[in-house]
């Protein structure tokens, strides 16, 4: 008997800076695991979106992208972000453009100190640091309210308006209570600043506490966002789930990244937990422009996205297996250079099938 293996869509966005080496890599691994383990199979289809096309054509996206998007299992993205476009067109550009529509609200970081690297905290290696950072992907400071007045005179006035609404508190507040109710601690960190800030994060105070109802098992903590940087440095093993607004879980997870040991290992997933629309998947680094063509970006972080977008698929067993590749390469020491070695892109990536094809 034939048995039907599932085919996976997946469209690639490479875009900007290393955002093209590293997805590269990281379809050259995807395909490798795929064609290895012979249980799923996967099709990409590749767009070339980026600061180049909005130069040339003045449009980071055709009028038809959300719907040919739509078509897609899910989304693999590189990054975003030219010297000669202000990051503020890019971003709104290109990645909100996909992240808002697509209602991809909640993003997930997941962060921890792989086997065989060294995270810049004394004593703190693999297993200390194990934590899931869930931020809210739709609204909050970056709704994109706001405005600019009297340009240009000295009474020229800005504002950018954070808008919560309790719909979009609730649904990333469930997402985030549900996540840390699957995990072994069942513990989760609620970082507001609702102290300062008297409206908005009274709110998210507010919902938090309402949805900690429905999840009696998950023991909850309340944090200052200030308060909570020092904790992640301090004391990073009382730390498990924590859930943060727009703004405040971009922050916190670029310092999470970099204390497991470099921005280069750390994946996102933008998810659309209701499924209607794919979710996009991406390295949590940017552009990384001064390193652009030189061959030593690390494809780490890429190689973790696609573990998180297997997972997501319902390819659990895939998922795992390349993370403990990953891993296994890590720790024999074929790193790059901002983990501390001198490996470059491609011998990091074939190590990593070298290590698919031992261990499957
Ligand atoms: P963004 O605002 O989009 O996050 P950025 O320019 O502020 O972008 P990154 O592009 O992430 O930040 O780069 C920050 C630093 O980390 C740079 O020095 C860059 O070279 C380094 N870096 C980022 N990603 C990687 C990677 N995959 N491998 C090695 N170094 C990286």
């Amino acid at each position: 008997k034939v048995t039907e293996h599932p085919t996976y869509k997946i469209a690639s966005i490479p875009a900007d800076g290393i955002g093209p080496e590293v997805i590269s890599a990281g379809i050259t691994v995807l395909k490798k695991l795929a064609s290895t383990l012979g249980t799923f199979n996967l099709e990409f289809e590749n767009f070339d979106w980026s600061s180049d096309t909005y130069k040339k054509t003045g449009k980071y996206l055709p009028g038809n992208a959300l719907q040919t998007l739509k078509k897609f299992d899910a989304i693999l993205f590189g990054a975003v972000g030219a010297p000669d476009v202000p990051d503020h067109i890019s971003l709104w550009g290109l990645r909100l453009a996909i992240c808002q529509p697509l209602q991809q609200y909640a993003n997930v970081r997941p962060t921890k100190i792989f086997r065989g690297t060294q995270s810049p905290l004394r004593n703190c290696t693999t297993g200390d640091l194990d934590w899931v950072i869930i931020r809210e992907n739709s609204e909050g400071e970056y709704a994109g309210h706001g405005g600019r007045s009297h340009i240009g005179q000295a009474w020229e006035t800005a504002t950018e308006v954070s808008i919560f609404t309790r719909h979009g508190v609730e649904r990333i507040m469930r997402f985030a209570f549900e996540t840390a109710s699957k995990r072994p601690k069942k513990h989760i960190t609620v970082v507001t600043k609702s102290n300062a800030q008297r409206n908005g994060m009274v709110l998210w105070d507010l919902v938090a506490k309402e949805v900690a109802a429905e999840f009696p098992d998950v023991k909850v903590e309340k944090m200052l966002v200030d308060a909570m940087t020092t904790r992640m440095v301090l004391k990073p093993e009382s730390i498990d789930t924590i859930v943060a607004t727009n703004l405040h879980a971009n922050i916190l997870s670029d310092l999470a990244a970099a204390l497991a040991g470099s921005i280069g290992i750390a994946p996102t997933s933008n998810l659309d937990p209701t499924r209607e629309n794919p979710s996009m998947f991406e390295p949590i680094h940017g552009s990384a422009l001064d390193i652009i063509g030189m061959g030593i970006a690390n494809p780490v972080a890429t190689f973790w996205t696609a573990v998180e977008m297997l997972k997501w698929l319902g390819e659990e067993k895939a998922a795992n297996a390349l993370l403990e590749a990953v891993e296994n390469v890590c720790e024999k020491g074929i790193i790059t250079k901002d983990l501390g070695g001198t490996a470059t892109t491609a011998e990091v990536t074939n190590a990593v099938c070298d290590e698919i094809q031992r261990t499957l």
